[in-house]
């Protein structure tokens, strides 16, 4: 049943036009995978049936940066690999999040060499940092729910150039893993 069903055909509704585009926003997010090593999986398993992404409106992973306006670096980037995050961040259009997943995307995590960059925040802006090795996908799930609840509150800060500042927001470590939304039954009849 859709909302036409429960409203008179008839009826009229006023809303302001920004909270009625930050509505659609919230619950239309596109995600860029880019995902590098072992927190690409958890990306993954995120988007499973299992934990369901598609509740928030945020499953349909685009692999194309100018149809996404969510880019979620999962994984250790090394120098080499910089310049082409920074290409697809530039492609992405406005306005745009970043998700900093994991120790390695956000500070290089164990892997402290000449090789990896220590922490993407010092080349693309990042608005929510999403921490673990790896993060369970409870953790990019809450991640994702942050940025939409800025969105919500429509708390884009903008620069005078009419882009945005990022949110830098760092979400706490959570050691209890969810509830499990089903046993697990490994050969069950
Ligand atoms: S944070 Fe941990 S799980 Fe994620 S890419 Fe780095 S080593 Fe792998």
């Amino acid at each position: 049943m859709g909302l036409e069903a429960a409203l008179p055909q008839d009826n009229i509704l006023t809303a302001q036009l920004n909270k009625l585009i930050n509505w659609t926003r919230k619950y239309s997010i596109w995600p860029m995978p880019f995902a590098t090593a072992c927190c690409g999986i958890e990306l993954m398993c995120t988007a499973s049936s299992r934990y369901d992404l598609a509740r928030f409106g945020a499953e349909v992973f685009r692999f194309s940066p100018r149809q996404s306006d969510l880019l979620i670096i999962a994984g250790r980037v090394t120098n080499k690999m910089m310049p082409v995050v920074q290409r697809i961040y530039t492609q992405i259009c406005e306005p745009k999040w970043v998700i900093s997943m994991g120790a390695c995307a956000s500070t290089g995590g164990v892997f402290d060499t000449y090789a990896v960059v220590q922490g993407i925040d010092q080349f693309v802006p990042v608005d929510v940092y999403v921490p673990g090795c790896p993060p369970r996908p409870e953790m990019l799930r809450e991640g994702i729910m942050t940025i939409q609840r800025m969105i919500e509150a429509d708390n884009l800060p903008r620069k005078k150039d009419g882009k945005r500042r990022p949110l830098n927001i760092a979400l706490e470590p959570n050691y209890e893993p969810g509830t499990q939304p089903v046993d697990v039954t490994v050969g069950a009849t």
